[in-house]
């Protein structure tokens, strides 16, 4: 992180990062027919972004404890409740490789603990992705057959990452 950057130019550029890794996202699989699985509900924001955009797909949502935004809340069949550590192996079984769009933000204000935890659950995310699907995170994560991707316009340089299978 730059030194001179302030916490409210970080937490912006993550914002402004977000939203174009995601209108990316969606835009790139328009055409593919699979969920799109949000990991890590919070106050609901990007959940709200892409069901705004994402047409003619469902949004699933993977969160322990929802406590979103009353406007931002899914409904109570597309969330799939618990410790991603457990329901992302169960949402292998149950949806197979399928998912067009996975969208990670996970993490909170620890940035090494963030980077374990991303390490932990890259390879329970790697194999929910359809050929072809998009993963977006705010943290780096760690693949093994999935391709980094240039940034899109908009998004600041390690504040989000793309990865496509
Ligand atoms: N993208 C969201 C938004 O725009 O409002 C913010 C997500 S917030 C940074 C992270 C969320 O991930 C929290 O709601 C937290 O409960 C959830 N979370 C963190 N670790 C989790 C885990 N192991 N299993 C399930 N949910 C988890």
């Amino acid at each position: 992180m730059p030194d001179d950057q302030s916490r409210l130019d970080l937490f912006i550029d993550r914002m402004v990062s977000q939203r174009a890794c995601l209108d990316f996202a969606i835009a790139e699989t328009r055409s593919m027919p699979g969920p799109v699985f949000e990991l890590g509900l919070g106050n609901g924001r990007t959940y709200h972004h892409m069901v705004q955009n994402v047409k003619g797909r469902p949004v699933y949502v993977f969160e322990r404890a929802v406590a979103s935004h009353p406007d931002s809340t899914p409904p109570e069949d597309r969330v799939i409740l618990g410790d991603v550590r457990e329901t992302l192996p169960a949402a292998l079984r149950r949806f197979g490789a399928t998912a067009s769009v996975i969208h990670a933000d996970l993490g909170g204000h620890n940035r090494e603990k963030n980077d374990a935890f991303a390490r932990f659950v890259s390879p329970l995310i790697q194999p929910l992705l359809a050929e072809g699907g998009l993963m977006v995170s705010s943290d780096r994560t760690y693949f093994d057959d999935l391709t980094e991707l240039p940034l899109p316009p908009g998004a600041v340089q390690g504040r989000c990452f793309v990865y496509r299978r």
